[in-house]
């Protein structure tokens, strides 16, 4: 293994670049419906997509969002709602909510396109230093390199890495390294194919549990995999503590006519499902019936099954209560949706799927 020192003490490996191009360009992942594309738009909207959701479901959400959302002007102008329903199902709502502020900005600062350096693109609302390089590098060429999560596994295990990476610091050393890595002298699409290959090379082989570094086109360069102690890489030492908390909703059903209406309420701007549509939430049964005017007995509630659901920082237990009432009635905060209204509201998936089973 033949390699450099940089200022850090790590050597890194000499040809890596070339050969991680050479791969991507053969055995990388290709036809994916956002590759292929300079379309700054199109780029940003898949990083932002994929930064904490599955390849196979932004597969679905990707052309259904740019069916209605074709390009910035049109994202800039639409209602927020309208933006948080064609997110719906996506999680983190906070993405889709920057997105549409910096699709504003855009619009009215920078005359509706996209600025064209990472430098730049990073003081725009929601785009962190890897989003921005991966517009740079995918679009204009910008000799810089991405460092979200995956490649930073990537690249902890080459270079057999330990620093620790809650650490920001050592983060920062991290990047450096990364930006040692680059092609030399990048011609044509050399970073793209190479941003890409970074990508494809976390996300098919070098993967967080068992990686395959066997058929691994830099094995020989690799230090973590030529040793075998690929899996005691990336050091972090912040493990995240996942809280558990129980959740009463309270879903107010009432009847027009044949017309069947839920009560909604808009969450919080910050927090969970933070600016989403909602049915009132509560901490107990007890609480959430205290709320219904006029009180219920629990004898007329419908107890509904117990819903898991997780987020990054906590593990939600939801327990539907199902009321039907009069449409007369109403809570201090919020309104009544017809249930047809309901697709193009942004509600959280748990949400949704139990809303689409509730009993008659
Ligand atoms: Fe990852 Fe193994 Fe390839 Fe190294 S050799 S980059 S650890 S898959």
């Amino acid at each position: 293994m033949s390699g450099a020192s940089t200022a850090a003490g790590t050597t890194v490996p000499v040809g890596f670049a070339e050969r991680l191009i050479a791969w991507q360009r053969v055995a990388g992942r290709h036809g994916l419906p956002w590759q292929g594309t300079r379309d700054p738009y199109r780029v940003w909207l898949s990083e932002v997509m994929l930064q904490q959701t599955q390849v196979s479901t932004v597969r679905d959400y990707y052309p259904r969002f740019l069916a209605r959302f074709p390009d910035v002007t049109t994202l800039a102008q639409a209602a927020p709602d309208a933006v948080m329903a064609m997110w719906s199902g996506l999680g983190y709502y906070s993405r889709a909510r920057n997105l549409h502020r910096c699709a504003q900005v855009v619009v009215a600062d920078h005359g509706g396109v996209f600025p064209a350096d990472a430098r730049t693109l990073e003081t725009l609302p929601g785009i962190g230093a890897s989003t921005a390089a991966a517009i740079a590098a995918f679009c204009h060429g910008e000799r810089i390199s991405i460092l979200d999560g995956n490649v930073r596994r990537v690249l902890t295990r080459l270079l057999a890495f330990d620093g620790d990476l809650a650490s920001a610091t050592q983060q920062r050393v991290l990047w450096h390294l990364a930006q040692s890595l680059l092609p030399a002298h990048p011609r044509g699409d050399d970073m793209a194919a190479y941003t890409q290959g970074l990508m494809d090379l976390g996300a098919t082989l070098c993967t967080r549990s068992r990686p395959a570094c066997p058929g691994c086109p830099v094995l020989d360069l690799c230090r973590a995999g030529s040793e075998g102690v690929a899996a005691q890489f990336p050091v972090k030492s912040r493990t995240l503590k996942r809280r558990h908390e129980s959740w009463w909703l309270l879903v107010l059903r009432a009847r027009v006519g044949e017309v069947s209406q839920i009560w909604l309420q808009r969450r919080p701007v910050r927090g969970i499902w933070a600016g989403l549509h909602c049915t009132p939430v509560f901490a107990s049964e007890a609480e959430a019936l205290a709320a219904v005017p006029g009180g219920r007995s629990p004898a007329v509630v419908q107890v509904l099954d117990p819903v898991a659901h997780s987020l990054t920082h906590r593990e939600l237990r939801l327990h539907p209560l199902l009321l039907d009432v009069s449409a007369g009635m109403s809570l201090a905060d919020g309104r009544w949706w017809a249930m047809r209204e309901l697709q193009d509201v942004g509600l959280p998936a748990p949400l949704r799927s139990l809303l689409d089973r509730l009993p008659d």
